[in-house]
């Protein structure tokens, strides 16, 4: 499965089915049983061992106009179809709003499960509805937006008791017809300081430009993007670290972001996000790579990489002592934004392994 995964660790599976056309839908769900995980391009996740189970890759393609009127077009596009190529498609049409997510790796079909961000912008703020097939109603269901619970890098289909709940097969977008950059991130803003953005394809070029001076190319350096959530922490613990840390970034929260009213922590100050980039560098682990060949980007200290023979295991490793060297730092709680999956054992307990699928 090394193909199947960017991260390219040597894994095998039991069984791999290519899900490549609707027609193979109903004898799919007839005849598919348990375990089996869905992947679009694996490029969010880990196999931290072999995969005792069924692997469907879902190509399910498509892009549909189902609804078009003066402002907004809905598009209903198929959860195999590539994500950049269809980010590309919407801004030569005049389709916008998009454009800041472009060159993320993967499937239309994974963007609304751990809801896509990327320089100010979120792919839940474009979903309408998602298709997709309910395992444990054994029903085919049209989720909502709002039933599908997007939060930050979190939705319905993370948070299901069961994993792998959902198979998706489609989403529908709604988008717009005038164009409305958003350069509020720091970056962005800076590229168009002297101009701004004309157009889509303007914006979405930068965007491009941007992501590939800073994040590496999974085909030639094996990776799985951002690997930890930036953690949410209340204003309260943010005063203290800065008495220690002065210098430590933190960007206020919206409401939305708010943690839990039963989390301990005091939601009548806003909470503050850490990048955890920043974290991981205090702690040395920048540009590191260990003898398995797991490692940490030398340029951007939120991804992990596979410099070469890296087993799954040994970036779980890496990855649980990056976590527990910032704990014991910071007394923060990185969380895995990436997914693992395999057959891990009684030692990867405890809540990093929560992921498990
Ligand atoms: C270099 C790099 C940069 C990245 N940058 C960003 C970024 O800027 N912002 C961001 O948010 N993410 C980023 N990512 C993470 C990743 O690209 C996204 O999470 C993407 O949506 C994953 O798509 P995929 O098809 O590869 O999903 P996979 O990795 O194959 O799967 C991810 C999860 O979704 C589930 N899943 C996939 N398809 C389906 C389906 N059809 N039905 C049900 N469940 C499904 C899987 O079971 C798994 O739990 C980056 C990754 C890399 C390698």
């Amino acid at each position: 499965m090394r193909s199947l995964t960017t991260m390219q660790t040597p894994v095998q599976a039991d069984n791999i089915i290519y899900l490549t056309s609707h027609q193979q839908l109903t004898a799919l769900v007839e005849q598919l049983s348990p375990p089996f995980v869905v992947l679009g391009e694996g490029s969010n996740v880990v196999f931290v061992g072999d995969y005792s189970g069924t692997v469907v890759v879902n190509q399910l393609p498509g892009v549909t106009i189902i609804d078009d009127n003066e402002s907004t077009v809905t598009v209903l596009a198929g959860a195999g179809e590539n994500w950049h190529h269809f980010v590309c498609q919407m801004a030569a049409a005049g389709y916008h709003g998009l454009e800041n997510l472009a060159l993320i790796p993967g499937t239309v079909g994974a963007a609304p499960v751990q809801n896509i961000g990327a320089y100010g912008v979120e792919v839940c703020e474009f979903i309408d509805w998602v298709d997709a097939f309910d395992w444990v109603e054994k029903k085919w269901v049209k989720l909502s937006a709002d039933a599908c619970q997007f939060g930050y890098r979190d939705s319905l289909f993370k948070q299901t008791a069961q994993p792998d709940r959902y198979l998706i097969t489609a989403v529908a977008f709604t988008l717009k017809k005038t164009f409305e950059p958003v350069l509020t991130y720091r970056e962005v803003n800076a590229w168009f300081a002297e101009q701004p953005p004309q157009d889509g394809n303007a914006l979405l070029s930068a965007i491009v430009s941007i992501r590939q001076a800073k994040l590496p190319d999974y085909r030639c350096t094996p990776n799985a993007g951002s690997f930890f959530k930036n953690p949410v922490i209340s204003g309260a613990q943010y005063r203290l670290l800065q008495a220690n840390y002065p210098q430590i970034p933190g960007f206020l929260q919206p409401i939305t972001h708010a943690m839990p009213e039963n989390s301990g922590t005091d939601n009548s100050e806003p909470n503050v996000k850490i990048p955890a980039a920043w974290l991981i560098e205090q702690i040395g682990f920048k540009g590191m790579v260990k003898e398995t060949g797991a490692g940490v980007y030398e340029k951007h200290a939120l991804i992990l990489v596979n410099t070469g023979q890296a087993t799954g295991k040994a970036i779980y490793d890496l990855a649980q002592e990056i976590r527990q060297s910032v704990a014991k730092t910071f007394t923060i709680n990185l969380l895995p934004e990436v997914r693992f999956i395999g057959d891990f054992g009684g030692e990867f307990e405890g809540e990093f392994g929560r992921n498990v699928g």
